[in-house]
């Protein structure tokens, strides 16, 4: 047991990371998923895969995920006895899953002449808070790994579980056998982590949903932590959270073929091209309360109450207020929606809103890219093929590097191809790099993130924030009464983009029964007067509402990393603001960025309670 008390420190991390470049002792992570363990001939092909790397002289460590759907089995099994399993009897009960296969593949080593030895979530000390379902790594003891190893075994670790304080078990969150591997390969120094699945590498978007999907051979880090969270199941999201604090490469690539993958890393394939990946999230829901009181406090209370139940929150769309209240309207995945429900209900009389639709036959359909940000008209350019598809928008939100939309789940499949085309995803950049070409422009730089330095050596998977800033001098355009019909967001940011006018945000919001209401966007605070001429152009075409503009605004930007996954973002930065009666105009979120846009009068205070409020990730 003294091996379980021996958690790693960052430092000592970091450390493990540094002598194992230094002393060339090579370590692999190879994490095979369930299809690559499927039946037995997969897993001896598995255990031949991981023996071919010993015998070429690296370390092994295995991570291996439950041998084909016998989560789902498991899953179905537990909906037979209850309707409303406890929680940590379900983490017990879907943790024996990977209990089975990891004995299996060291059997089959053992079987093929070499040694090997299987280990549990709790085994490889794998520490989390007890959040069962969704649980945080904290902390990972390396010391019987490393002395396994060092004593010639294959380790053969159990993906996605873990154990609390309290010795119980928990699971990670589906798919997270991925988060195991890279998290082991972080704090074991690994070279190389190795992730084989059924497909060949990351594509521009699901190749099985969209055959002309194209293999990308790098893809960054940055664009594959927003695509993992937006629907691309291909990566356990938080996975990427791992890799990027600790610069781990991830190679994905296939079990089943030798095509070379495709290496995550810190680079992107292309400094060019606008997008670089399309999403979709098909089971999503949205919720919209009607009639919140338009003071602040009001929409953090909500918001409180669905992120104290680990529920991560998309597409928040607040509609500016008639007669002092207002519509907030937000997305969470379908499987979440009832216990939205039951957290919003619980606040309901407190916040004095009226009431609460929702809608569950909607899918999220995003796109990803890295240069987005620097370029005009990629907004404009996804809505114009959104509307040449005939597909309508239920709502919209725009971050950084993503553009989200919201249709019917019927249109979804079409929406995604429309995007995918529209952006020429199918073809190759002209400017891609290989990896070989990047890590040649690498020359002798060290490949450790500085942000490793910020981890707290309690929590590896804590929240790591790296700044708080701001944009001044911006202004804020809305219109109001927009009609139910595709093709009014391409209009108009066609015609602004023609204008030259360059868009910041831009937020769509719905009336409650998914039908679009207004649209606002920001712009710099100089192009405000021409903003508002092409809005009142718009309106007058297809008699819509109001025009409303506001000239003195600022945007306030948390930036980091996993700050959606992390639910309690959000609500700390609402619960800063409202304390000091600020009012959040419009929020965005993604998984690098919180930004919220409030009036410039208020920015000092602001930006100084939300630097004290989130002092402690920022170290
Ligand atoms: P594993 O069991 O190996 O973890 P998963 O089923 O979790 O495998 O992930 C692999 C699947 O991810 C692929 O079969 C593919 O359908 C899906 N996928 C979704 N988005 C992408 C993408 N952008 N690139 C590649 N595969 C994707
Ligand atoms: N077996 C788990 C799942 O199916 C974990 C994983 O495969 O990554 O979600
Ligand atoms: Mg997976």
């Amino acid at each position: 047991m003294t091996d379980l008390l021996s958690y790693v420190s960052v430092d000592e991390c970091l450390s493990n990371y540094l002598i194992s470049k230094v002393k060339k002792m090579s370590l692999i992570v190879q994490k095979f998923g369930g299809t690559s363990v499927a039946d037995v001939e997969k897993i001896r092909a598995a255990a031949r895969k991981a023996i071919r790397a010993q015998q070429a002289g690296h370390r092994v460590v295995m991570v291996v995920s439950a041998m084909g759907k016998n989560t789902d089995g498991l899953l179905d099994l537990a909906s037979q006895v209850s309707d409303t399993p406890p929680a940590r009897e379900m983490d017990m009960l879907l943790s024996t899953g990977e209990q089975v296969s990891v004995a299996l593949v060291a059997m089959a080593i053992h079987e093929l002449g070499s040694k090997a030895i299987s280990l549990t979530g709790g085994q490889i000390g794998m520490k989390t808070d007890n959040s069962f379902s969704k649980a945080r790594i904290q902390s990972i003891s390396t010391e019987r790994i490393e002395r396994l190893l060092d004593d010639g075994n294959i380790v053969v670790a159990a993906g996605f579980q873990g154990i609390d304080d309290d010795l119980n078990i928990t699971t990670l969150g589906r798919g997270g056998s991925d988060t195991t591997a890279v998290a082991l390969a972080a704090v074991l120094g690994a070279d190389a982590c190795e992730i084989y699945t059924d497909v060949d590498g990351v594509y521009t978007t699901d190749p099985r949903l969209l055959p002309e999907a194209r293999r990308v051979d790098v893809i960054s880090y940055d664009e594959m932590l927003e695509l993992a969270s937006l629907g691309a199941g291909v990566m356990h999201n938080r996975s990427i959270e791992f890799a990027k604090k600790f610069g781990v490469p991830i190679h994905v690539r296939s079990s089943f073929s030798d095509t070379e993958g495709t290496m995550i890393v810190a680079e992107p394939e292309s400094r060019m091209q606008p997008v670089s990946g399309a999403a979709m999230t098909a089971s999503e829901a949205r919720v919209t309360v009607l009639g919140v009181p338009d003071v602040p406090g009001k929409s953090k209370q909500i918001f409180a109450a669905i992120a104290n139940r680990k529920i991560a929150v998309d597409m928040v769309v607040q509609n500016i207020g008639k007669e002092g209240r207002a519509d907030i309207s937000f997305t969470v995945p379908r499987s979440e929606l009832k216990d939205t429900l039951d957290a919003v209900d619980s606040v309901l009389d407190q916040v004095g809103a009226h009431r609460v639709t929702h809608d569950d036959e909607v899918s999220k359909v995003s796109v990803v890219g890295l240069n987005m940000a620097s370029q005009t008209n990629v907004a404009a350019k996804m809505f114009r093929a959104l509307a040449d598809a005939g597909v309508n928008i239920q709502m919209i939100t725009t971050s950084e590097i993503k553009i989200s939309t919201l249709v019917a789940r019927a249109d979804a499949s079409t929406a995604l191809r429309a995007v995918h085309q529209a952006f020429g995803l199918h073809s190759r950049p002209e400017d891609a790099k290989t990896w070989d070409q990047i890590k040649a422009e690498r020359g002798g730089r060290a490949d450790v993130d500085v942000l490793v330095s910020r981890l707290r050596d309690d929590a590896l998977e804590a929240l790591t924030l790296t700044g708080i800033s701001v944009t001044e001098n911006q202004a804020r355009i809305t219109i109001h009464g927009v009609p139910d019909q595709s093709g009014i967001a391409a209009e108009m940011f066609e015609i602004i983009g023609d204008a030259g006018i360059f868009v910041d945000m831009i937020v769509q919001g719905n009336d409650g029964e998914g039908t679009a209401t207004s649209i606002s966007f920001t712009v710099d605070a100089t192009t405000i007067d021409q903003g508002v001429e092409v809005a009142r152009q718009i309106q007058e075409k297809h008699s819509m509402g109001d025009v409303q503009s506001c000239g003195q605004i600022a945007k306030v930007t948390v930036s980091g990393i996993g700050l959606r996954s992390h639910t309690h973002v959000a609500t700390k930065l609402f619960d800063q603001l409202a304390a000091a009666e600020i009012n959040v105009e419009m929020i965005n979120t993604s998984e690098l960025q919180v930004n919220a846009v409030i009036q410039s009068q208020h920015l000092e205070t602001a930006t100084n309670r939300l630097r004290e409020a989130f002092s402690d990730s920022l170290r």
